[in-house]
């Protein structure tokens, strides 16, 4: 990469460190086949750009909630959908933030894939070569499937997180997702299998960490990106990654080292803030709206 582009990519506030490494370097430098940036929560001030969305139509939520004909309710409901998809393209992707993501994925080369996941959700994929963005359509197109037959016949033991995300409790569609955004197979197989038997694999990493810490000190290089959870704290295959990509990082830009450890310890406290977060985030379902 020319130094000039990799200077102003480096300097750019509008994307976030952790990005500029997992996202974008990760794949273009072949570390991975496919990053997935989360839009707009993995945005620079992405938290407020939902906030503001849901300000916007807050009033017309309350207004909906007090409409009794079920009619008047399903049109209201497809009205309010509507509204959230227009306020999504004013506030995030009017944003300078979004605009340099997709700036730097054509500047670095990357082919991108955006998949809205929900109105105001979207996924974005950044990848190199052609043929994996054949393989993430495909996952996508499964995802649907299987999301629609959940919705259809939620069955008994269906939760509101796995009614939500029943892809995240089927293991080939897992497995699959896995070696798109290149981890390390014992890591989603133990991932896959553990939801599937309803294990939390959040809970379960972060006690695996903690465990570990009592007795010996944790490389964290195992934890080479965000929201991937090692098959354990000294999995060699996660470990190995870590090293591949801090290598290919600084040799780069030496720079990039202490990039890397920071984003690394990053990702190190998230794994034990994560089940914090997860049920934070399951207590809205609680309030029964
Ligand atoms: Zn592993």
């Amino acid at each position: 990469m020319e130094s000039n582009l990799l200077n102003e990519f480096l300097d750019n506030p509008l994307v976030l460190p952790k990005s500029k490494l997992e996202a974008f370097l990760a794949p273009y430098l072949g570390l991975r086949p496919a990053s997935q940036v989360t839009i707009p929560a993995e945005l620079p001030k992405g938290v407020e750009m939902g906030q503001r969305i849901d300000e916007e139509v807050k009033p017309h939520l309350m207004k909906l909630q007090s409409v009794t004909d079920m009619q008047a309710r399903a049109l209201g409901v497809q009205v309010l959908k509507k509204m959230l998809e227009q306020q999504f393209e004013a506030i995030v992707e009017g944003s300078d933030a979004y605009k340099a993501y997709y700036r730097w994925a054509e500047e670095l080369g990357l082919r991108n894939n955006q998949i809205k996941v929900r109105p105001t959700v979207h996924e974005l994929y950044l990848f190199k070569e052609k043929g994996t963005g054949g393989r993430i359509r495909k996952l996508m197109n499964n995802r649907e499937k299987i999301r629609r037959k959940t919705q259809r016949r939620p069955g008994a033991d269906v939760d509101p997180i796995r009614f939500a995300y029943p892809e995240e409790y089927d293991e080939k569609w897992l497995l699959r997702n896995g070696e798109v955004l290149g981890y390390p197979d014992c890591c989603v197989k133990s991932y896959a299998r553990d939801r599937v038997n309803s294990v939390n694999v959040e809970t379960r990493a972060a006690r695996q960490l903690i465990d570990t810490l009592k007795e010996t000190e944790v490389d964290t290089h195992v934890y080479f990106t965000g929201f991937f959870f090692p098959c354990s704290p000294q999995c060699e295959n996660a470990l190995s990654k870590g090293h591949l990509w801090a290598d290919a990082f600084s040799e780069l830009d030496p720079r990039l080292s202490g990039l890397y450890e920071r984003v690394l310890l990053m990702n190190t406290e998230l794994v034990l803030r994560q089940p914090e977060l997860i049920s934070k985030y399951m207590s809205q379902f609680k309030k029964g709206n």
